[in-house]
This record gives structure tokens, sequence and C-alpha cells, in this order.
């Protein structure tokens, strides 16, 4: 199953992901996720990536390509894989579908989850993220079940650094400005879906299990 999900910050990508890719046993491919492990390791990719993330500014295309057509080189994509959070921009989808074409790994679902500006503000500005295993949660709306410390693996929660109240803005609309050619993009090809985020996260999960269940052989 080769699942693509979009959506702007906040729209619960992450969250939505981890159960997609714990259900269906496929790898999980944020680029977000590769540049703050690239930052915390001190590579060569995080220093290049950092400036950018902590504008609220996207990565440069090139940069961010490149690490995806290498992840998804890799053997453990050939049973399918989720892309998080890549595309964003028309040029990202237009090398997506060269570099699936070369791979010959067609994408089957290509997602968008769809929230109001209001509510990102409100999910990004109370969010918290486990140090070790990048789970989310919310102070409000996902709290863990110890406050501070993660479900999973009792990681320390964190801030993250482009989560403050003056980047969360500029983040959204950098977002915003690249999301809407990038969805005309997939709609002009019929790929599109649709999906409500601004629901309970099980039932957003429901509606994207529904839609994957869809096409099961
Ligand atoms: P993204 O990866 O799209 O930026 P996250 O999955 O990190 O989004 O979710 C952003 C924030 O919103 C987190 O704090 C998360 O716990 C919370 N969240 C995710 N889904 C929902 C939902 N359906 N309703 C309310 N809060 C949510
Ligand atoms: P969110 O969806 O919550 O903004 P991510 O963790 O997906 O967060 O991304 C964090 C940051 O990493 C982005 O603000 C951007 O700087 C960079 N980034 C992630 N994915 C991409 C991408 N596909 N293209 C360019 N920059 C990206």
């Amino acid at each position: 199953m080769n699942i693509v999900l979009m959506g702007l910050p906040g729209a619960g990508k992450g969250t939505q992901a981890d159960k997609i890719v714990e259900k269906y046993a496929i790898p999980h491919i944020s680029t977000g996720d590769m540049f703050r492990a690239a930052i915390k390791e001190g590579t060569e990719l995080g220093l290049q990536a950092k400036a950018f993330m902590d504008q609220g500014a996207l990565v440069p295309d090139e940069v961010t390509i490149g690490i995806v057509r290498e992840r998804l080189s890799q053997p453990d994509c050939e049973k399918g894989f989720l892309l998080d959070g890549f595309p964003r921009t028309v040029p990202q989808a237009e090398a997506l579908d060269s570099i699936l074409e070369e791979l010959g790994r067609p994408v089957e679902h290509t997602i968008n989850v769809q929230v109001e500006k209001e509510e990102l503000i409100a999910r990004l500005s109370g969010r918290r993220i486990c140090k070790t295993c990048g789970t989310s949660y919310h102070l409000v709306f996902n709290p863990p079940k110890v406050d501070g410390i993660c479900d999973k693996d009792g990681g320390e929660l964190y801030t993250r650094a482009d989560d403050n109240p003056e980047t969360v803005t500029n983040r959204l609309e950098v977002n915003m400005n690249q999301a809407q050619p990038l969805l005309d993009f997939y709609k002009a090809k019929g790929v599109l879906t649709n999906i409500n985020g601004q629901q309970e996260i099980s039932k957003v999960f429901a509606d994207l299990d529904a839609l994957l269940q869809g096409s099961r052989s």
C-alpha cells in the first residue's frame, strides 16, 4: 500500500500516520522527522535544514527531494510506504511522480486531511512531542496519561522549536500558499481524496481506514 498523506501543519498527519503504519505494517516516511533527526545528529543535512525550519520556512525542494528519493529507494519500501508531509510543493509532487515511475511503485492513495486555520493554531500551540520516539500529544485535545511523559516509552515531552506563536503563523501562511497549487495539481489528475480532519482522532482514523480498506484485495 503506497500512501501520500498531505495536510497543513497541525492537521494531524503524524498522529494518523502512526496509526496507519502500525495497522498496515509499512514504513512511515516523514520529511519533518527526518530533518529533526538530522539536526539532532548534527549532520550536514541538519545544518542545511535548521535555518529554514527555525523560521517556519520550507526547506528548499532540491534538498527535500534528494532525501525522499534516497529513502524511497530502500528495500523496506517495496512492501509499501506512507509519505507524511511530502510533497508540499508542485515541484516536489512532479519529482515524486518521476521517482516512483523509475522505481515502479505508483501511489494508490493521495489524501488531504482538511482542518480550518483557527483549529490548526490551537493544535500547534498545545502540541508536545516525545523526545525519544516523536509521538505527538496535545495538552488539551490528546494529553498523555502522565503529564510531560510519553505513554509509549516514558520519554520526556517537549515543545518543538517551530511551534512557538511567532513561527506558527508564518508556517501556516507559507504552507497555505503552497498547498492550493499542490491540491490543484492532484485534483487535475483526479486522484485526490479529502478527509475531514476536524473530528475526533479516532473518527478521522476510522474514515482513513475505511478508505484504505476499500482498496485492499
Ligand atoms: P501534523 O503532523 O499534521 O503537523 P500532528 O499529528 O502533530 O499534526 O497533530 C498536531 C496537534 O494536534 C498535536 O498536538 C495532536 O495531538 C493534535 N491532534 C491531532 N489530531 C487531532 C484531532 N483530530 N483533534 C484534536 N487534536 C488533534
Ligand atoms: P508540520 O506539518 O507540523 O509543519 P513537519 O514536521 O512535517 O511539521 O515539518 C517541519 C518543518 O520541516 C517544516 O516547517 C519545514 O521547514 C520542513 N519540512 C518538512 N517537510 C517538508 C517538505 N516536504 N518540504 C519542505 N520543507 C519541509
